[in-house]
């Protein structure tokens, strides 16, 4: 499907085009990245087929070719992605390429990224793309498009997963590795660390549940391949916030139910208090919700317009119901150095263990360019460092009134540490449902914190005296 409200398509011409994914030197080395970045699978659906498609991600150790022959090289860029993506442009640009720069982390810092690309895309790109490529076609291609200045987004488009499939270099994988898929987009709360309420919006939109189907299938054909252990795929639903509209998020369920799938989601921890949709997540081949819990503080849930969320007693109460229904609540946790002291990290841990929640990610808030949190503390002159490479939620970047940043960042990776001890593990995976993934994976968060840890701590001439004791 091609969608051009922007203008008609009457180019004849057919180009070559690459798209990147670059990975940031400091990126995470997660095994829980899903198989292709969404905003590349939807460029990839929109173009009109006569274009030859090519994909590059770095977060799979593809290598970026300077040298092949591209009429058009656009790259994503989310902001601790950034540097390399300007990296990837100028070295593109002095091979006399022409380079769109979009994504998250472009459209709100639009004149830094203007100094490495021809052109720069902001927002949604589904109604501007083909307006791009014909004014390519005509010589006509413009510094700057901005989705604001189209109709907006109303409807999200299907994924081509066998066009995908053949534009990447992705073979087909087992059970281990997660296939995207998305089936609503936006999201109406305005939490102040999010970028979603700024960038997709809060124009909640979905695709038909007839869609779905034909994608699941297809993208089963094109990605997957059985083994042993299990015949089914595991899909990473990308919503940003799934359950806002009971009925249609019940009405999906249903379908990929026929579609026999196991799959993650993001979902608040408000509609997992319902338990006839915990029930119908977990029949439709749900095994694990991420929620961002977030803090287990009032006043920071205050601070980040998330006081909408449950104390931490009912958190506590939900994730016990889900448990018994077969469902893992995966929590994410955020620390503010503005917020926190060491005493609160202390209690974090002390709650995560204590509760049993399965795979908690933890993370040092950073205000990303494009959340009103960003704005605020750019007004308060609370952010300490812009170098976009430190922006992964390890590294501290706003003021501390208390600790200094390594301070901070190091007892951070400790206390991170702790949380998945061998007896917070063990403890864990018996309290939880799926024991051997919750061990597989527990096991591999364990050794990449490890790995974190030591390099910080040798980068830092940090003593092994002054070590926690961990274990
Ligand atoms: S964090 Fe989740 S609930 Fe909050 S605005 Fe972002 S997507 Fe919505």
């Amino acid at each position: 499907m091609f969608i051009s409200t922007g203008s008609s398509d009457t180019s004849v011409k057919s180009f070559k085009i690459l798209l990147v994914a670059p990975k940031g030197k400091k990126d995470s080395k997660s095994n829980q990245k899903p198989l292709f970045h969404m905003a590349l699978g939807v460029l990839v659906s929109i173009t009109p087929p006569k274009h030859e498609i090519d994909i590059i991600d770095e977060h799979f150790g593809d290598t970026v070719d300077y040298d092949a022959d591209y009429d058009l090289v656009g790259i994503t860029a989310r902001t601790i992605d950034a540097t390399r993506a300007y990296e990837i442009a100028d070295n593109f640009r002095k091979k006399g390429k022409t380079v769109i720069l979009g994504g998250i982390h472009t459209s709100f810092n639009p004149d830094e990224a203007s100094q490495h690309a021809d052109t720069i895309v902001c927002g949604e790109a589904e109604n501007m793309w083909g307006t791009i490529l014909n004014d390519l076609e005509h010589h006509r291609l413009k510094p700057y498009y901005n989705a604001k200045d189209f109709p907006p987004v109303k409807e999200i488009v299907p994924l081509d997963y066998k066009r995908i499939a053949k534009a990447s270099l992705r073979e087909k994988v087992d059970t281990t590795k997660s296939i995207p898929i998305y089936i609503t987009r936006g999201c109406p709360y305005n939490c102040s660390f999010c970028v979603t309420p700024n960038f997709t919006g809060k124009l909640y939109r979905r695709q038909k549940p007839e869609d779905l189907k034909a994608q699941i299938e297809d993208a089963k054909e094109a990605f997957f391949k059985k083994n042993g252990t299990s015949s089914k795929p595991w899909f990473m639903l990308c919503d940003e916030n799934l359950g806002i509209n009971k009925k249609r998020l019940w009405q999906a369920l249903d379908m990929i139910k026929e579609c026999n799938i196991m799959f993650s989601v993001f979902l608040s921890m408000n509609f997992l208090e319902d338990e006839e949709t915990v029930k119908k997540l977990v029949d439709a081949g749900c095994f694990m919700a991420l929620v961002g819990i977030e803090s287990i503080k009032q006043s920071n849930l205050e601070a980040y317009n998330k006081s909408h969320v449950n104390t931490p007693e009912k958190i506590i109460e939900i994730i016990d119901q889900c448990r018994k229904a077969g469902l893992n609540v995966q929590g994410n946790f955020l620390i503010n150095p503005s917020l926190d002291n060491y005493d609160d990290m202390n209690d974090l841990v002390d709650f995560i263990s204590r509760n049993n929640i399965f795979m908690p990610i933890m993370q040092i808030i950073t205000p990303y360019p494009g959340t009103s949190m960003y704005k605020e503390y750019k007004e308060k002159g609370l952010i300490t460092d812009e170098d976009w490479e430190k922006y992964n939620a390890i590294n501290v970047v706003i003021r501390s009134p208390h600790y200094n940043s390594v301070e901070f960042q190091y007892r951070f990776m400790q206390t991170y540490y702790k949380a998945y001890s061998w007896k917070n593990i063990i403890n864990r995976i018996t309290h939880n449902p799926h024991p051997l993934m919750g061990f597989v994976t527990s096991f591999a968060f364990r050794k990449n914190l490890h790995e974190l840890l030591e390099t910080f701590e040798s980068e830092h001439g940090l003593k092994r005296s002054n070590k926690l004791n961990l274990y």
